[in-house]
């Protein structure tokens, strides 16, 4: 089929159904959320009144990423811009100045205690705060009132699905501490490539360690591998983590070195595409928390 006659019977089709292009979107409220995590939160408070475009989607990198000029148009569109904040987003200034958005930005984690770190010497804030189930609660809380505020027609819906996905989280949030409490405390203990579950090992009580900082934007140095290694040897730590937004070759390598198993992959940064593990926030904690209690169990 040449291309005219595909946009013709594309055309006739959506003729068919009753619609026309342009009936969904004046229904459905449009709005961006920076990456995918943040833009399940949306869509589970959101629900079908609102249409959520995602710029970096399943299995990217939300700290370094490249805008397209299709993302600028969505943007352009949207009534709202949802970021994560606490400086994940540093490409975001020059896609929100490209793409002439006028609507509200809102920081999904606006009220949370960030947590600070020191990196080469320097202070630095960790942005990976969903990590923490009861600082997603505040993401949500956010969520919800921004929708409101845009939409007050849907006060009712986004008032039922936040207290849904509330709901949801609070169950979430025993489980992963049911699973960390039958893991031996010497084992609580693991390595990641990037430091991403700074807020995870702090609300639940794991030691999270990695050769790279809090931001994938810089490489570990070889003195910090060869720290690792040696801690890994000298404390038994017993597992690697792969993550699915980073390069895996420097943890098998660390791996191979130390005899520390690989352990799995955490999502750290991204959800998984539809077809994985971690479609959604709460199976991305569902997936890692199991995949960390079945290494770690002895
Ligand atoms: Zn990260």
């Amino acid at each position: 089929m040449n291309r005219r006659l595909f946009f013709f019977a594309a055309a006739a089709f959506v003729a068919l159904l009753g619609g026309g292009p342009g009936v969904q979107a004046a229904e459905s409220m449009k709005v961006s959320a920076s990456f995918s995590i943040l833009g399940d939160m949306v869509k589970q408070v959101g629900g079908d009144r609102v249409e959520v475009f995602t710029f970096v989607g399943p299995n990217g990198d939300a700290h370094v990423y490249e805008p397209t000029p299709a993302d600028a148009k969505e943007l352009s569109e949207s009534k709202i811009l949802f970021i994560n904040g606490l400086g994940l987003e540093g490409w975001m200034t020059r896609l929100e100045k490209s793409s002439g958005f006028k609507g509200t930005v809102v920081t999904a984690s606006k009220g949370i205690t960030p947590r600070k770190m020191v990196e080469d010497e320097k202070t630095v804030t960790d942005p990976h705060a969903w990590q923490d189930l009861a600082n997603g609660k505040i993401y949500v809380a956010n969520i919800r009132d921004a929708l409101i505020a845009a939409d007050p027609g849907g006060n009712a819906t986004y008032e039922a699905n936040a207290q849904r996905f509330l709901d949801g989280i609070a169950q979430m949030e025993t489980t992963v501490k049911q699973a960390i409490a039958k893991l031996p405390p010497e084992r609580r203990k693991i390595i990641t490539t990037h430091d991403a579950f700074g807020y995870f090992g702090a609300a639940y009580g794991m030691e999270f360690i990695a050769p790279e900082g809090v931001s994938t934007e810089s490489e570990a140095s070889a003195k910090d591998v060869a720290k690792i290694i040696t801690q890994i040897k000298k404390e038994k730590i017993p597992a690697v983590f792969l993550e699915n937004v980073t390069d895996s070759r420097l943890l098998n390598q660390i791996s191979k070195e130390t005899g520390a198993k690989i352990g799995g992959t955490l999502y750290s940064d991204a959800l998984s595409p539809p077809d994985g593990p971690a479609r959604t926030y709460l199976d991305m904690f569902r997936n890692n928390i199991d995949t960390i209690a079945a290494a770690l169990s002895s």
